[in-house]
């Protein structure tokens, strides 16, 4: 199996992204956890008391796309429990060296939507911004494993390109804040990168796809609802959890810090074998959203990303769950059941 990412690349990355910035202020409580993430196969199995007989399998899996779980996540899985929800989204297992028919490097084909570097425009009305090369956690389902954010994440001289592509179309009036996350670069960059888009006139929106707040709640701190507070593009978040179990009190009083700065809370699943695919688990995290100010948006059927098929789920099987999904909740917290095809104008819905 090709890989485009070794597993030190995206650690060098972000060191490089810091070093951009003179005079950049001393790390953040936040960018500690995130650099004292567990990285390494055998003690994130030490830690939990798992058996070392998953070390093999753990390993494999690590060399393609490496471990990455900060603490503040890990606390939030049980131990010596192998198949924990919470776990699987982030523990390599074998499976992932297995190639699988119609599993690819870039499913999502976006290597063919970038008029700027950093900037992916599919949709009408929206574009994506690269903000960030690194995540927080490393998610072994992740269409992203092997994105070539070498080549996408600019520097400020480089979002020159992707910034005036911006001012020369108005019909865009959403900019999405993506990555990698987004939140991984330093508020610094952030509030210069808000302040150079609330500049151009047609923007309404700023909008952020974002897991740190979930797995680093203290990742919402003063310098981030700074620079939140201060623009005058109306704020969205998306958030990504998969689980009831992600929402610990921190990340409640994280998202209470958000809507107090005005941001309205949605977030995306991706439906995971063994991890989310029955009605009980969908309904549990809804309700717990909500309990959270956070209203389901997405429910994302995988993307035929190399590497995990094991967490598939057939069409036919998502489509009767969220059916049956529908008998459990109000409308309002139903996610809608999607995927992404290359070359459609929107998310397709199931
Ligand atoms: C998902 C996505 C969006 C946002 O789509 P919405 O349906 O507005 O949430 C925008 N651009 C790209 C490239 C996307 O993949
Ligand atoms: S945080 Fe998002 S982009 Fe990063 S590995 Fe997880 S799913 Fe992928």
């Amino acid at each position: 199996m090709i890989t485009r990412r070794s597993p030190f690349l995206q650690e060098n990355m972000m060191i490089a992204a810091a070093r951009l910035e003179p005079g950049a202020d001393a790390a953040a409580p936040w960018q500690r956890q995130l650099s004292g993430a567990i990285r390494d196969p055998r003690q994130l199995l030490e830690r939990l008391g798992l058996d070392a007989r998953l070390l093999d399998g753990a390993r494999a899996g690590h060399v393609l796309f490496e471990v990455r779980v900060p603490e503040a996540y890990l606390a939030r899985i049980a131990r010596q429990a192998p198949d924990d929800p919470l776990l699987r989204q982030v523990l390599p297992l074998e499976e992932e060296t297995r190639s699988a028919e119609g599993y690819v490097l870039d499913p999502l084909e976006e290597a063919q939507h970038r008029p700027a570097r950093g900037l992916i425009h599919k949709y009408a009305g929206r574009v994506l911004l690269i903000a960030s090369p690194a995540c927080a956690v490393n998610c072994r389902y992740c269409f992203r494993r092997h994105f070539p954010y070498a080549d996408n994440s600019p520097s400020r001289a480089q979002w020159q390109e992707a910034l005036d592509y911006l001012r020369g179309d108005d019909s865009i009036h959403e900019a999405i804040l993506s990555g990698g996350d987004p939140l991984a670069a330093s508020d610094r960059q952030l509030g210069w990168l808000v302040g150079e888009l609330e500049a151009i006139p047609h923007l309404k929106r700023l909008r952020i796809h974002t897991r740190l707040p979930v797995v680093i709640p203290d990742r919402v701190d003063d310098a981030l609802l700074g620079w939140i507070n201060a623009t005058r593009l109306q704020k969205v978040m998306v958030l990504h959890i998969n689980h009831a179990n992600e929402i610990d009190q921190t990340v409640v009083d994280a998202c209470t810090r958000l809507k107090k700065a005005g941001v309205t809370l949605l977030n995306q699943s991706v439906l995971l074998r063994g991890v989310n695919d029955n009605v009980a688990t969908l309904a549990a995290l809804s309700e717990r959203l909500f309990e959270a100010g956070i209203l389901p948006y997405y429910l994302h059927v995988l993307d035929p990303v190399q590497g995990a098929a094991h967490f598939d789920v057939p069409d036919d099987e998502a489509r009767t769950l969220v059916s049956r999904l529908r008998s459990h909740l109000p409308g309002f917290l139903m996610p809608r059941l999607v995927r992404e095809v290359s070359g459609e104008a929107s998310k397709t819905p199931l």
